[in-house]
Formats: C-alpha cells, sequence, structure tokens
C-alpha cells in the first residue's frame, strides 16, 4: 500500500499541532515539526537551538538548508513509516522542492496539501491566549506574533500554488470546534 503523505498547512494559530495530533493517531503516521525540532534544540542548548533561537523569538523563518536537514535526518530514521504529517515544513519554496526532491527519491510523494483557513485576527486571538499557558516566548508578544503572520503570508502562503499545481491542495476551514475540524480533514483525506 502507498504511503500517506501529508502536508498541514496553514499560518501560525491555525491548529496545525491540535490537528497533527488527531491525524497522527488515526492513520499511525509520523509526526515531523520543524518547529518542535527546533524548540528541541534550543531546549538542549545545542549551538543550532542557539541560532534558531535568535531568529524564533523575532518571528522571523530559520534558514532552509538547517529545517531542511532536520526533516531529512527524521526521514531516514523513520524508513519504515506508514506515512509522514509535515507540520510547519515546507514554509518556502526551496523547502517544497527539497521535500519533494526528498520524497520522490523514495518513490513516496506527497499525498495531499491540508490547508486550515483561519482570519488574521482570530489568529492573534488564539496565539496570545496560548502565550499565557504555552511558554513559548514567542507567543507572548503581538508586534512578534504579527510578523510570523507576515513571514507566513511572503513566504509561505504562495505555496498553496506550488501544490495546487500539482492537484494536492485542499482549503480546509480552520474556524469551528476541535473536532468539526478534525472531521473537515478526515473527510478531505478520503
Ligand atoms: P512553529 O512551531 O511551526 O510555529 O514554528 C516556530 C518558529 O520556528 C517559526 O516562527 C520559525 O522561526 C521557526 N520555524 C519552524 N519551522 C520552520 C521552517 N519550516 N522554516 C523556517 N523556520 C521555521
Amino acid at each position: 500500500m502507498s504511503k500517506l503523505n501529508i502536508v498541514l498547512f496553514g499560518p501560525p494559530g491555525a491548529g496545525k499541532g491540535t490537528q497533527s495530533a488527531f491525524l497522527i493517531k488515526r492513520y499511525h503516521l509520523v509526526h515531523l515539526s520543524t518547529g518542535d525540532l527546533l524548540r528541541a534544540e534550543i531546549k538542549a542548548e545545542s549551538e543550532l537551538g542557539t541560532q534558531a533561537k535568535e531568529l524564533m523569538d523575532r518571528g522571523e523563518l530559520v534558514a532552509d538548508h538547517i529545517v531542511i536537514g532536520m526533516i531529512r535526518n527524521k526521514m531516514e530514521a523513520h524508513l519504515d513509516a506508514k506515512g509522514f504529517i509535515f507540520d510547519g515544513f515546507p514554509r518556502t519554496r526551496a523547502q517544497a522542492e527539497a521535500l519533494d526532491a526528498m520524497l520522490d527519491v523514495k518513490e513516496e510523494p506527497i499525498t495531499a496539501m491540508l490547508a486550515l483557513e483561519v482570519p488574521e485576527e482570530e489568529l492573534v486571538k488564539r496565539l496570545l491566549s496560548r502565550g499565557a499557558t504555552s511558554g513559548r516566548s514567542d507567543d507572548k508578544d503581538e508586534a512578534v506574533i504579527r510578523n510570523r503572520i507576515g513571514e507566513y503570508m511572503a513566504k509561505t502562503a504562495p505555496l498553496k500554488d506550488y501544490f495546487s499545481a500539482q492537484g494536492k491542495y485542499k482549503a480546509i476551514d480552520g474556524v469551528g470546534s476541535i473536532d468539526e475540524i478534525t472531521s473537515r480533514l478526515i473527510q478531505a483525506v478520503g
């Protein structure tokens, strides 16, 4: 059976992390979140973590080669996975092209890009409320949040066209209860 490789896409605060948890369980996928991997590096106080933290604290993107390398390592560590869910990756065209190249080598292409759509003011509200409890410094400051959304609009949102051209882009309404949104995602996976 072919593998299920899903890109869970959307701006910061769209619910990618929350929804990943449900999809992983249902489809037995391996979760690959570059944000989580970077936060683990920061926690471990590695050199990479120290460099990444500065950018993350400003709401800017970390260099493509860093995140691509992290994803490559994790994919190689899980060659027997039933599939992957990419959460917060790819965020640039270079990352999307690198991902396609890595998957093509294994002949297991992306199945679908599920894009959670949420209006900007709702995102800011969600992130500020997450910041009160998550301990994530980039969720506490509205200017940083707006910068992250700006980076998304400028560099990441254009990937909808990239995946659309491959017939893989599926828009999902990301406003509603967690259960409702999970059902929409499951329906989209088909
Ligand atoms: P996230 O947990 O996905 O919201 O990511 C938190 C922060 O980590 C982002 O604001 C970026 O600074 C950095 N980051 C995570 N994933 C990527 C990526 N694919 N490319 C570049 N930077 C990333």
